[in-house]
């Protein structure tokens, strides 16, 4: 089996398993409470948020615990919206091609009587910093914008984006799911004021993330009750699971220089071999981009039957975002850098990570081909586009 999906989830580390065991078995006490089981187990909260917050540069108490990415969106940019609430600033800038826990939470704020600019996603994937500061009013409270995309990898300029932020006084957020632990993060020189994170992104378990708010920020609290997370966050804490996220996180950060340089390079040697195969077209910038991404788009062919026969041939990828696949819309992600519906149905995201060798990714390439001429032989649209009836795009 070759697992190349790690932008849906990765497999948990060792050392995070390891963690995440002996938290459960030994420290199983409720950090609030005052015996020393439970001071023990606050210990352990404490010193993975010490070490969460030094792998990207933020104060200890700049790190708040979440149920994971789409709980630190929806606070991050609630909490914001309410910090310009309260100073008649209702309008809020962000991109067309965000997570849906970013549109979604959006589209909410909407009929809360805030106003959304959503900008443009150029065709190669990225946005451009002077749009964002050409979308500024002087009432806007907020700009959201993802460190890195999850379905076609490109990388935002989020240092001068922030910097524009920081110039015009206005809030900024980045859903940096995909990016920490992956990319080198450092929100103080990447001026950024919120940032949401999910363990299970970066070989951490499931169901915990993070958000950072830089100090001074007041959040409002999505969960309430108990006086867990200095009161923003209710909920007795989940102890095993973040002490597994801070190993799985520390982990990734000392390994990843190594670890980037590695999957990058193995990342363009699959981008080579499917380039190969005809009427294909990468999707997103080829330089700015994950090193673990690979997304394409195949004339005549469609993502999901594409999908289903790698399984087949043990070979698990995605058409999409996980979150989407089961519906039949093409990615609003494809259609936002302009891929046109007929081609955005034909997508296909690999997402590798560094437990890949050159054999594996020559697999992938060998199969893919294949895979995509079988499916081509008795597709009614590659008919068309051979026989001039229709005209290829790609
Ligand atoms: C996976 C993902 C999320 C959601 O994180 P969960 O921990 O699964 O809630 C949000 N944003 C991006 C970019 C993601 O890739």
């Amino acid at each position: 089996m070759i697992y190349a999906d790690n932008a849906a989830t990765t497999r948990m580390s060792e050392a995070a398993i390891n963690t995440m065991v002996s938290v459960m078995k030994e420290t199983y006490g409720n950090p609030s409470s005052l015996y020393s089981i439970g001071q023990r187990a606050k210990e352990v909260l404490e010193q993975s948020r010490e070490d969460i917050a030094g792998v990207i540069n933020a104060d200890v108490r700049e790190i708040y615990f979440t149920s994971g990415g789409s709980e630190a969106d929806n606070q991050a940019i609630r909490s914001a919206a309410e910090i310009g609430r309260k100073k008649g600033k209702l309008h809020i800038i962000s991109s067309a091609f965000e997570h849906h826990a970013v549109l979604h939470t959006l589209e909410k704020l909407k009929k809360e009587g805030f106003e959304v600019t959503l900008l443009d996603v150029h065709s190669d994937g990225l946005i451009r910093p002077e749009e964002v500061r050409n979308a500024i009013r002087e009432d806007t409270c907020l700009v959201t914008i993802m460190y890195a995309n999850n379905e076609i990898g490109t990388i935002q300029p989020i240092r001068e984006i922030g910097a524009i932020c920081r110039e015009k006084n206005v809030l900024f957020h980045t859903d940096a799911v995909q990016a920490v632990a992956h990319l080198p993060i450092d929100v103080k020189a990447d001026n950024i004021d919120l940032l949401s994170a999910s363990a299970h992104k970066f070989h951490g378990p499931k169901g915990v993330g993070f958000l950072y708010a830089r100090k001074g920020i007041l959040l409002s609290n999505i969960i309430e009750g108990g006086a867990q997370e200095r009161g923003k966050r209710a909920g007795t804490e989940n102890v095993p699971g973040i002490a597994a996220m801070a190993a799985a996180l520390k982990e990734a950060a000392e390994k990843l220089p190594e670890n980037a340089a590695y999957i990058t390079r193995l990342r363009d040697r699959l981008i080579d071999g499917i380039s190969k195969i005809p009427h294909c077209a990468l999707n997103g910038d080829p330089v700015h981009r994950l090193p673990g991404n690979v997304s394409f788009c195949f004339e005549g062919i469609e993502g999901e039957s594409l999908l289903l026969l790698l399984d087949d041939r043990g070979i698990q990828a995605s058409s999409g975002s996980a979150c989407t696949s089961g519906s039949l819309d093409p990615s609003h992600v494809l259609l936002a850098i302009g891929r046109v519906h007929d081609v955005a149905h034909g997508s296909l995201r690999l997402t590798i990570d560094e437990s890949l060798t050159e054999s594996d990714i020559d697999e992938i390439v060998k199969n893919v081909a294949e895979v995509v001429n079988y499916l081509r032989g008795f597709s009614p649209i590659w008919r068309d586009l051979v026989s001039g009836k229709k005209q290829f795009i790609l």
